[in-house]
């Protein structure tokens, strides 16, 4: 299959961008590395009159260690996430997340800011944007603004971005101290999105207590969400006496809209969602406490 015909445009700027979804109206659409949008436009799941090529734009490329967070450039693939010591050494979760994406080619033309656009409820880096209270840069011909992560993925493949408005960047706050990082998933095959996965960051204080912990669940509903309170319940909790498999089975308990398909029901991914929270927990305890 081919996509129906449409205008192509290719801007020079983010400023340019938005001006053209501005004009443009809805039936315009950006497009960054084309992953996802292309196979939608292929399979005519998808049809715009104009694609806004924003690729190629350099000034919304690169990663930037700023004071206490790194700021990923919208544009930057994801295999340059992957690349990247500085990610690896000051937001490890994002470097962890990288190879579960698809498959090398898939993450050499997908870009970071395309993927939490487009907010797949069973993609990587929107859970862990979810998970670090990660935030999104949003701009529009009426200016900038700044949604947090908590806010910003509204349901399947719909966030709060409005369709005047380009993602130019994500910040991810650095974590100091005694943090721990893991992030676990089960597809049928390599490279395929996750049948369920979970995001853990949890930090452990002097007394060997669980002082801040986030649960971020992807996979398992119409978009990535937090296990709150039962990120509440560990905080204090001696890591010794921690039940992993009880945390584990609190943290999918409640879900209301897991998914149900040729690939497994409902129950199913529920059960390996707890089984990746409890794989998950354990890792980051593990690197949280590795002096
Ligand atoms: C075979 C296959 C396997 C895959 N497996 C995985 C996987 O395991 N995990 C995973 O997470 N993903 C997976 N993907 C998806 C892939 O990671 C995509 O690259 C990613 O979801 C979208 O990034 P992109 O730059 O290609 O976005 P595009 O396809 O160009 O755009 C996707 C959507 O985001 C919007 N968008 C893009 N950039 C912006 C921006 N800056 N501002 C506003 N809106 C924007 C577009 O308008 C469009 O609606 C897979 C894809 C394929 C084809």
């Amino acid at each position: 299959m081919k996509p129906s015909a449409f205008e192509y445009h290719r801007p020079t700027t983010p400023e340019e961008a938005a001006e053209l979804l501005a004009e443009l109206g809805e039936d315009a659409k950006l497009i960054a590395g084309g992953q996802s949008l292309m196979p939608m436009l292929n399979l005519r799941l998808a049809v715009f009159e104009h694609l806004i090529d924003i690729g190629g734009l350099t000034d919304l490329a690169g990663i930037e260690h700023v004071s206490d967070s790194v700021v990923v450039g919208s544009t930057t693939s994801q295999a340059a996430v992957g690349r990247s010591t500085t990610v690896l050494e000051t937001v490890p979760l994002l470097s962890r997340a990288t190879p579960l994406i698809g498959h090398f080619p898939i993450r050499n033309r997908g870009t970071l800011g395309g993927s939490v656009a487009h907010a797949d409820a069973a993609a990587e880096y929107p859970a862990v944007a979810l998970t670090l209270d990660a935030e999104i840069e949003a701009l529009s011909s009426a200016g900038r603004r700044t949604i947090p992560a908590s806010e910003f993925f509204t349901g399947m493949w719909t966030t709060a971005l409005r369709d005047d408005e380009v993602l130019t960047k994500v910040t991810f706050p650095i974590r100091e101290g005694r943090w721990g990082f893991a992030i676990n998933e089960f597809s049928r095959r390599k490279g395929d999105f996750a049948l369920a996965g979970a995001c853990l960051a949890v930090k452990v204080d002097d007394n060997s207590r669980v002082e801040n912990c986030s649960i971020g669940l992807f996979g398992l509903g119409s978009m990535p969400t937090r296990a709150t309170s039962t990120e509440r319940s560990l905080v204090g909790c001696s890591i010794d006496e921690l039940q992993v498999r009880d945390v584990a089975h609190s943290a999918v308990s409640g879900l209301e809209s897991v998914p149900a398909d040729l690939h497994g029901s409902a129950a199913y991914r529920t059960r390996v969602g707890a089984t990746m929270v409890a794989r998950a927990l354990k890792n980051a305890l593990e690197e949280a406490t590795d002096d």
